[in-house]
């Protein structure tokens, strides 16, 4: 059994439930992983194993500050040029698509991906996202353009394929189960900011962790003032709805 949860009270204290909580959830993927491959399921997913690092993430800024607390200064900078091509990506795609195919062709690679070895440099302090990604097809299935320039034919040979692999949701190649039992995560994390900050602050990880790091914006935060947060995210000039929600 574990310990009742004691309301976050501090900036530090939503960060410790976020890093509780991603515990729990290594200890529970890993038991599942392990069982899934002595049935004989396969995941594919392994270190240097980086084709995914390039797609959009969403996060929590209790997240967020777990990642912010871990990084050098030259990491942050990274992050905050990153941050900046989101936006841009955020203020010219057309829709949904356009932005998530623009995030992995233009905006890139995750700047905390070394490029040479495909290690992230930031492994202890990774998102949910990154932790609850399991693939049951290889790696190049997951690349960008990969399932995009299919043929008709292959696409849904791809769909039959992926609907006889156990672990899928039947339609995709990534591993279902993995991703739902990082809910709790999510789950902490949202009680957490209402009971510290009376405030709960979501979007795009790179934008966030360059906010995590701005004391006037944590300030804000922690005062409950969304107002006044989006107000310096916007002299940041990394307000933008689809990349940032207050409230
Ligand atoms: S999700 Fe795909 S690209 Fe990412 S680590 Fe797993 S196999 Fe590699
Ligand atoms: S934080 Fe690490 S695992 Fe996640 S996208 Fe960046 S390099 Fe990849």
């Amino acid at each position: 059994m574990g310990m009742p949860p004691t309301p976050a009270r501090s900036s530090a204290d939503v960060a410790r439930a976020v890093t509780r909580a991603y515990e729990r959830y290594g200890r529970k993927a890993d038991e599942w992983r392990r069982t899934y491959e002595a049935r004989g399921g396969r995941v594919y997913c392994g270190a240097g194993c980086a084709a995914c690092c390039n797609m959009p993430i969403r996060v929590s800024l209790a997240e967020a500050l777990v990642t912010a607390a871990a990084l050098t200064p030259a990491q942050a900078r990274g992050m905050a040029e990153h941050a900046a091509a989101v936006i841009a990506n955020a203020q010219s795609a057309g829709g949904d698509d356009e932005y998530v195919h623009r995030h992995r062709t233009e905006v890139g690679f995750c700047p905390l991906l070394d490029r040479a070895t495909g290690a992230c440099t930031a492994y202890a302090a990774r998102p949910t996202r990154c932790r609850d990604t399991f693939s049951a097809f290889p790696a190049v299935y997951c690349a960008v353009g990969t399932l995009e320039t299919m043929t008709p034919r292959q696409l849904a040979q791809y769909h039959r394929d992926v609907a006889r692999t156990p672990g899928t949701d039947g339609e995709w190649h990534f591993i279902a189960p993995l991703e739902h039992l990082s809910e709790p995560i999510w789950t902490a994390a949202a009680r957490a900011m209402q009971d510290a900050w009376g405030v709960q602050v979501w979007g795009d990880y790179w934008v966030l962790t360059t906010l995590a790091r701005d004391d006037a914006f944590m300030a804000a935060v922690e005062a409950g003032r969304p107002r006044d947060a989006w107000a310096v995210a916007r002299r940041r000039r990394l307000a933008h709805p689809t990349v940032l929600e207050l409230g």
